[in-house]
């Protein structure tokens, strides 16, 4: 089957057409500044070389029109027919506690999408405005919906409640829903693969370290917790996220600084975690770079960066009584040596041992860690893409079978 995955974010639409039989993406490319004439569009074909289109693309449903155009142009496209695009796998940020899996988007579905924008107001907005582009396009094309919640949905109560008062529970769904669900998701299938174990016998965290940093608890398969909660905000300290704080420094601040709500959301969400540390940058590589010159403060982020991380491996061997694979995706993850080696250094007394020389020289999925630790250390490359589309596949396919009946 062949599937278009669209991720749309409020500017910006990154798409690959993806071949679920060989798993290859045929083509991937992004959409950005979106609503402005001089919006962008890279388009890059899986056996020719990459191109770049500037115009004026002011919304949604002109972008998709114009990545339907691209996948069909003579010189750069992949398809010769709209109609061999099988179907459309969206990622979809807040499923809320509506969406335990993937699911065939029909009117209730986007109803239900439209109910939980309040759970996520920046994300699901520009989602849903995706998926009715997508569906004015390709009107006989089924869509499919991926959540990036839905992986933790199974999460029990004593990880996702907050120590506020239940009816704020009841009345609002305030708790715990985790992110990167997808991601956490396919690092530990794969993990499983690599250790050619049953996933069901597997204690696994996986770290998910990119511009926003999460990590799981993975416990036979399941999500049992992970560090992102009511909002992404929460846990990691990540480029511009604040992570973990006393709630009450929020309160201060604002009190102090005469901060509005959406000032101090802000600063949270965009002048916190490295770059608000550091003052230097939000990308773990100008800050390991600023830490090589000296720089006491990127230092400092690096440092709080790290030992969060490390703080959570600990937390999380706890939850799940054990520990048996300790896996690094993301941007950061995938390419950070030293992120990789602080967080396991002096870490044998729980059975993690990471070898330097494979480390160093980590490419692909790879067990980076020591013969003797009892942990594996693992770097795994994510593929949220690939997951959305084969859980597309899947949905679609139920659903013929269900119509043959
Ligand atoms: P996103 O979460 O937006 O998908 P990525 O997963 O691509 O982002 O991660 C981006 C982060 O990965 C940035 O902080 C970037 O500096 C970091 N990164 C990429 N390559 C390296 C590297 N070689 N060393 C350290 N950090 C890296």
């Amino acid at each position: 089957m062949k599937v278009l995955v669209l991720n749309c974010g409020s500017s910006s639409i990154k798409y690959q057409f993806i071949d679920t039989a060989s798993q290859i993406a045929l083509a991937k490319g992004m959409v950005e500044r979106i609503g402005m004439s001089s919006a962008v569009l890279t388009h890059q074909p899986h056996d020719k070389d990459k191109i770049k289109i500037v115009g004026e693309i002011l919304d949604h449903t002109i972008a998709i029109e114009y990545v339907i155009a691209v996948l069909l142009s003579p010189n750069h496209g992949v398809i010769k027919d709209k109609k061999e695009i099988d179907a459309v796998g969206h990622r979809v940020v807040h499923g809320g506690e509506t969406f335990s899996g993937s699911v065939l988007i029909t009117s209730e579905v986007m109803k239900a999408l439209k109910d939980n924008i309040e759970l996520a107001p920046l994300h699901n907005p520009p989602n849903i405005k995706g998926i009715q582009a997508a569906k004015n396009h390709l009107p006989n094309t089924p869509q499919v919906g991926v959540f990036d919640t839905s992986f933790h949905s199974k999460m029990p109560a004593q990880a996702y409640l907050y120590g506020i008062p239940y009816e704020l529970y009841k009345k609002y769904k305030i708790r715990r829903y985790g992110f990167h669900g997808t991601s956490h998701r396919y690092v530990s299938e794969r993990a499983a693969k690599m250790l050619n174990k049953p996933i069901g016998e597997l204690k696994i965290i996986t770290a998910h370290l990119g511009n926003g940093c999460s990590m799981a608890a993975v416990d036979g398969g399941k999500s049992v917790d992970t560090t992102m909660g009511f909002t992404p905000l929460e846990g990691l300290i990540m480029g511009t996220r604040s992570g973990d704080m006393d709630p009450s420094v929020i309160l201060y601040i604002m009190a102090k600084e005469g901060l509005s709500l959406s000032e101090a959301n802000t600063l949270l969400n965009k002048h916190s975690g490295l770059i608000g540390i550091s003052g230097e940058s939000s990308d773990m590589r100008e800050i390991e770079e600023a830490v090589a010159d000296g720089n006491k403060k990127a230092k400092y982020a690096f440092d709080v960066f790290v030992y969060r991380i490390k703080k959570y491996v600990g937390a999380f061997t706890a939850a799940m009584g054990g520990l048996d694979a300790l896996v690094f995706t993301g941007g950061i993850g995938e390419n950070s040596t030293l992120v990789r080696r602080q967080v396991c250094d002096e870490m044998k007394f729980l059975g993690i041992g990471i070898d330097d020389t494979l480390n160093t020289n980590a490419k692909g999925e790879m067990d980076i860690s020591t013969a003797d630790s009892k942990v594996r250390v693992l770097r795994i490359p994510t593929n949220e893409e690939l997951v959305i589309a084969l859980d597309t596949e899947e949905i679609v396919n139920q659903q013929l079978e269900l119509q043959k009946r």
